[in-house]
């Protein structure tokens, strides 16, 4: 019986090289193990008399045999057994080996491409691989700690099959990691910018070093301006796909603005009305195109949270978008392609360093998709439910009458959900989110914030705030900011607060009364809302009920399911089960 050692790592190896002989095992080794246990006083057999073969190009080529691959791969089968014989091989039961430290040389400052070559362990590799293959009869060692126990079932008997089975599955995530840290070199060293892209950092300054890259072929993007940061990724490659599954099952073009991985807003291209376009501050463009009216939608839901977005466009980008954009405070877009003239008009933004991602529109990620959190790695499929006008076809509630236009909105509100963290409730009108509540761990907590932005997006419709007269040096944001303040009916009504708010106004607004706030409120009507899971009490109901819900879409499962849909029969409201949850982290 024989046991072949070619270890890097020489940790432990002299008392497993006892056990073995102890064991009448005969020792084969590779230069350097067979020179450390030799010196021990042990007897061992260089590997270079079974192969017959020295070991040549520098270490480069020690074990890589027939005479050694084949006394570990036979199988104890005749065929097997003859080509053992008639080659005068014998068989190796025992594997013990650990590889070339890649990683820890490619740490070391300054490393060439060179050194890290010479780090890349061939043989090993081929040892560990081959070993584990055939466990069914051969045991391969591979980590030092695992040694002590090894020896001690070997020394009485009591080595099993499973033991080999633990081994193997060992051996092969070592081979494995081997290669990904292999792998992840090269990308840095020759793919940069097409499998690869090193990023500044990552969610925080700190958290350095941060990278984005693809296991096989090229990144589906391409950096057209700026340099995209962690979150801006997490961003675009959340709402590339909201905006993608919208156009694709609307038919419309589809934008949406991000911010920290949940949609501000989101939105197909519904042509704006004149009362719309000066609600969205594009009140001066005179001819929209479908995208531009699609991002003034998602832009002016509630452009408070929108402040610094990163945009998804499901279109070329035209000039006429762009325009719109390089207006506002924007981090970033994605879209699967831009206008030269449009292109120029971004790449002008932020001194030049606006972030500009070209997404291949025909990209399918894979199946699977794998995320690590504390070091431990959760796997899914990937959430490929598609949500089109049948998703809504099961109406529990008595109004069964479900109009094109409020399908259109369930679509809207459910496909943004896909991709908002969840909780989330999702309210929408005329094609776009008009209040988003997300990562709220309450389902009424988050209805509530939905309820209160669908509640403040209508308050600015209210011809107060449409004849507000802001000073000509007033900002956007600013202006954004007062009018928030306003329809809350938050101005103090003193302090430098209040001169902070004044200060933006041509001419100070007349306050927003209580009353008129209801009576603008209450002529809100035909809203959807759609929620990621069940609605576990009625009270959820009576809130949308406040904002003007008219159409529900939830999947069903509480145990109040029926008391909820009695309420919304209540208030005349139309139900829709929907089989599908929603979460999304
Ligand atoms: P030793 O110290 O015994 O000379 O070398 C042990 C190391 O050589 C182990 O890390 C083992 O993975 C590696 N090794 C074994 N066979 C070969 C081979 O044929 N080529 C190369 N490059 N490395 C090998």
């Amino acid at each position: 019986m024989y046991a072949l050692l070619s270890v890097y790592d020489k940790t432990g190896l002299l008392d497993l090289a006892k056990a073995l002989v102890s064991k009448g095992i005969k020792l084969l080794g590779s230069g350097g193990t067979a020179k450390m246990i030799r010196e021990a006083g042990m007897e061992i057999q260089d590997v270079s008399s079974i192969t017959n073969a020295p070991e040549i190009l520098g270490g480069r080529v020690k074990t890589l045999h027939p005479a050694v691959h084949g006394g570990i791969l036979a199988r104890d089968i005749p065929s097997d057994e003859k080509d053992l014989v008639e080659q005068q091989i014998e068989k190796i039961d025992v594997v013990v080996c650990n590889l070339y430290p890649f990683r820890e040389t490619i740490a070391k400052p300054n490393v060439t491409i060179p050194e890290a070559v010479e780090e890349i362990d061939i043989g090993g590799v081929t040892l560990l691989r081959a070993a584990a293959k055939n466990h069914a009869r051969v045991s391969i060692l591979t980590d030092p700690k695992d040694y002590p126990t090894f020896a001690e079932k070997l020394l009485t008997n009591s080595l099993t099959q499973d033991d080999r089975n633990q081994y193997a599955l060992k051996a092969f995530a070592s081979t494995a990691s081997y290669d990904s840290a292999i792998t992840d070199y090269f990308r840095k060293q020759y793919s940069v910018g097409v499998n690869q892209m090193t990023l500044r950092y990552g969610a925080n300054p700190h958290q350095s070093p941060a990278q984005a890259y693809m296991e096989t072929g090229p990144l589906p993007f391409k950096v057209l301006g700026g340099s995209p940061g962690y979150i801006n990724l997490l961003d675009g490659l959340n709402s590339w796909p909201l905006v993608k599954e919208l156009h694709e099952n609307i038919g419309l073009p589809a934008a949406a603005s991000f911010k920290h991985v949940s949609p501000a807003g989101a939105a197909v291209g519904v042509p704006l009305s004149e009362l719309e376009k000066s609600v969205y501050f594009v009140g001066d463009i005179d001819e929209l195109t479908p995208l531009a009216c699609a991002y003034a939608r998602a832009r002016g839901a509630d452009r408070m949270s929108s402040f610094g977005d990163f945009i998804a466009l499901s279109s070329k980008v035209d000039v006429c978008t762009a325009r719109i954009i390089s207006r506002e405070v924007s981090d970033g877009v994605i879209a699967p392609d831009f206008e030269p003239e449009a292109l120029e008009i971004l790449k002008k933004k932020k001194g030049g360093k606006y972030c500009i991602l070209q997404m291949d529109p025909n990209y399918v990620p894979a199946e699977l998709e794998t995320r690590q959190v504390y070091g431990i790695n959760l796997q899914q499929h990937r959430n490929h439910a598609k949500i089109d006008y049948t998703l809504f076809d099961k109406v529990v509630s008595k109004n069964k009458e479900l109009p094109k236009s409020a399908l259109v909105d369930l679509v809207v509100a459910t496909t943004a959900l896909k991709f908002t963290q969840s909780n989330s409730v999702c309210y929408a009108k005329n094609g776009m989110v008009v209040g988003l509540g997300a990562g709220q761990q309450s389902r009424i907590h988050c209805n509530r914030l939905a309820g209160d932005k669908a509640d403040n997006w209508w308050l600015r419709h209210h011809p107060k705030v449409l004849g507000m007269q802001f000073k000509k040096t007033s900002k956007r944001p600013e202006k954004s900011n007062a009018i928030d303040l306003y329809v809350l009916g938050a101005v103090p009504s003193e302090g430098t607060e209040r001169e902070q708010w004044e200060s933006v106004f041509e001419t100070i607004p007349e306050p927003l009364t209580n009353q008129e706030r209801q009576e603008f409120l209450a002529s809100l009507k035909d809203v959807v809302c759609a929620s990621d899971a069940f609605f576990p009490f009625p009270d959820n109901v009576y809130r949308l009920s406040q904002s003007g819900v008219k159409y529900i879409a939830a999947p069903g499962g509480s145990v109040m399911d029926k008391a909820v849909h009695d309420t919304a029969d209540e208030f005349g409201m139309v139900y829709t089960e929907i089989p599908l949850r929603l979460f999304h982290h």
